[in-house]
């Protein structure tokens, strides 16, 4: 990647990592031993530009697995390779307010509230393990490699922890079986579910894939064409109402750019038409989402004028 001349971006990256470095607060997601596992202390700022820039402060090539970031990137790939009608038939777009792993549907509709929620997550996994068979890990390992512009790779030992734990994951699609919401096979569900999760990623990584969406689908490092303008249209709206777990409302008011978080410690941000954000601290406030990632976030958005609603 280039690394741009410094810059006021550079200088803010710097300035939010140095104020967030030494909060210790938070915990390590501990459901699987290898979340538990972890250094607490790495913490990663990425900022890629649509222009291609790229620039790091802190540790921003450790990998880390995606967890629930993945389930933005799949929704988008069902939205294009399935058409949003569809889509939506099976997942709503209204934000639930409940904790991601919540067993509660949209008591009008059967549906998952939105895809950002495990219900809803599992149900566009099982669209895309439908759509594509025994391809369908591929396909997704495939565009988030795309997006990220280089070769992902999944982690084997927490895909089985996941599989092996994922007893409430499980549960969720039983039960969206039974509302006719999920019309996969429940194990091929869980399964592209638990593996998508498992996806090795650094801040870095995360950063470009947040500029393939800033930059409409085209991936800005390696000019490859990753996603569909209207796919990603969507996906950034339900990433802005719904990408924060219960915090999602709190976080569109303060830092004001779609976003998703994973309990491995990640946030991919997107300011749109200018920029991709990935951070990486693996200590996580009692929401799931990175305590020294959330103060990142805030201050650059601050400090920068990037909230969608800044007037600049
Ligand atoms: N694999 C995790 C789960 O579904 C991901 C959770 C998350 O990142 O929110 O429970």
């Amino acid at each position: 990647p280039n690394t741009g001349p410094a810059s006021g971006l550079e200088t803010a990256a710097r300035a939010a990592f140095e104020r967030a470095r030494d909060d210790q607060s938070g915990e390590l997601a501990t459901y699987i031993p290898e979340l538990a596992r972890v250094v607490p202390d790495r913490f990663g700022i990425a900022l890629a530009g649509v222009d291609g820039h790229v620039l790091g402060v802190g540790d921003v090539e450790v990998p880390f697995t995606i967890q629930s970031i993945s389930k933005a990137l799949a929704y988008c790939i069902a939205l294009e390779a399935l058409g949003r009608d569809k889509v939506l038939a099976h997942v709503g777009v209204e934000p639930s307010g409940d904790a991601f792993n919540a067993i509660v549907f949209d008591a009008l509709s059967n549906r998952p509230f939105n895809p950002m929620v495990n219900a809803g997550a599992i149900t566009v996994s099982g669209l895309l393990a439908e759509a594509f068979g025994a391809e369908a890990f591929d396909v997704v390992l495939d565009r988030f490699s795309a997006a990220a512009g280089r070769r992902l790779v999944m982690d084997e030992t927490v895909f089985r922890s996941e599989a092996q734990t994922g007893h409430r994951n499980r549960g969720i699609a039983h039960l969206l079986k039974c509302a006719g919401a999920l019309g996969a096979d429940v194990d091929d569900a869980v399964d592209l579910y638990f593996r998508q999760c498992s996806i090795l990623v650094t801040a870095t990584d995360l950063a470009v894939m947040g500029a393939t969406l800033a930059n409409i689908g085209e991936n800005p490092l390696t000019g490859s064409a990753v996603f569909a303008v209207e796919a990603v249209r969507n996906t950034l709206s339900v990433m802005f109402t719904c990408g924060m777990y219960d915090f999602a409302g709190n976080w569109a008011f303060d830092v004001g750019v779609p976003a998703k978080s994973g309990v491995g410690g990640g946030i991919l941000g997107v300011v749109n038409r200018q920029l991709g954000i990935g951070t990486y601290s693996p200590r996580l406030d009692a929401k799931g989402n990175s305590v020294r990632g959330i103060a990142a976030f805030r201050d650059l958005t601050e400090e920068m004028g990037l909230h969608v609603f800044d007037p600049t």
